[in-house]
């Protein structure tokens, strides 16, 4: 059993500039599995952006053109129940055994294995063994390898040995023709500007843009009445009112320099004055915390920083929220003041 999901195919996953990289890596390790250099194959990027689609849709095509090959797709999680299970039962080496066999193996959400030393030590020896051997390993995470927490090191160094693809956030004309993709496959009729105002009113998440058409059709189908843009309006308010909305860097950097009553400029500044120091960090642990931004793309953002610095403040803030008091009311006000 494969565990493959024969809807999640190529063909399915509509091409854009924000998937193109990623979908023809994938395509050409499909055409040639274990025979590029994209091995490990590492698909990341964040909620609802098509990481799942894309692994079973090289799984899916491996399986047409190698139907020889054993693929197997398995979810970080699973995989690490399953190896808790094995333990358990003494069964620690069949269980590697059985994973070093296969030709191509997909592990879906790697940053499940995060703090979980057992799991990524097994992952390692696999890993290590299927890669000797010319297997194909193929991992999805929803972040980059570089900020990815609690991680061996060992294991993030063979993590970037291979390629690793970024799904963004597709454009307009790509979530168009997500969406009219999928009404042709279920066989739905809609109007062109209904399909056009969901495209354009939800914009982060192709799951949700896919949910609200469904919630759509649904609606219309069980109150028997038309599609009509207003019922589209209804629909999509809800599926973003849902979603809350994000904040920007530049929001998170205003509110907190306004805290400290100083300007941006001084908060972005080389000085190591320790309140001014202290106040980039808070931005920097909010930017982390209320953003989907890299730890990378954020430095860059608060004062040209790298993004060691920016896991430093994360964590000096975390610690000082813990022992200090002061420190911890800074945190919860500014946590206030950003939330409305
Ligand atoms: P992730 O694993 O990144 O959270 P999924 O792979 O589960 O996202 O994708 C969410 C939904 O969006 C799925 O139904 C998937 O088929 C659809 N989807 C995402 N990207 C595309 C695309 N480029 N073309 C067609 N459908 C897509
Ligand atoms: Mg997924």
């Amino acid at each position: 059993e494969s565990q493959l999901n024969p809807n999640y195919s190529f063909e399915n996953f509509l091409e854009g500039d924000s998937n193109r990289l990623a979908r023809s890596a994938g395509l050409a390790v499909s055409n040639k599995p274990g025979g590029t250099s994209f091995n490990p194959l590492l698909i990341f990027g964040g909620v609802g952006l098509g990481k799942t689609h894309l692994a079973h849709a090289i799984g899916v095509d491996i399986k047409d053109k190698y139907p020889e090959k054993t693929v197997l797709y398995i979810s970080a999680e699973k995989f690490t129940q399953q190896y808790i299970d094995a333990v358990k039962k003494n069964n620690r080496n069949d269980f590697i055994h059985f994973y070093q066999i296969i030709d191509v193996l997909i592990i879906d959400d790697v940053q499940f294995f995060s703090g979980k030393t057992g799991t990524q030590d097994v992952f390692f020896h696999i890993f290590n063994h299927l890669h000797q051997n010319g297997k194909q390993v193929i991992l999805t995470s929803d972040k980059a390898p570089v900020d990815m927490q609690d991680i061996e090191q060992r294991l993030l160094s063979r993590f970037k040995w291979g390629l690793s693809a970024e799904l963004q956030t597709p454009d307009f004309e790509t979530r168009v023709s997500i969406l009219k993709n999928k009404l042709y496959r279920d066989g739905v009729e809609m109007p062109e500007d209904i399909i056009e105002y969901v495209a354009k009113n939800i914009k982060t998440n192709v799951r949700e843009l896919e949910g609200a058409i469904i919630s759509l059709i649904a609606q219309s189908s069980f109150n028997k009445k038309e599609i009509t843009i207003d019922l589209a309006r209804i629909i999509v308010e809800k599926f973003v009112k849902n979603t809350k909305r994000e904040v920007s860097i530049d929001y998170i950097q205003k509110v907190v320099s306004d805290y400290f009553q100083m300007d941006i400029d001084t908060l972005q500044s080389k000085t190591r004055k320790r309140h001014i120091v202290q106040a980039r960090q808070l931005a920097m642990f909010f930017a982390k915390k209320f953003t989907k931004a890299s730890l990378a793309s954020i430095g860059s953002q608060i004062g040209k920083r790298d993004h060691a610095t920016v896991l430093h403040a994360c964590k000096t803030v975390d610690n000082l929220s813990s022992t200090d008091k002061q420190f911890r009311k800074y945190v919860e006000d500014i946590t206030k003041k950003l939330s409305i």
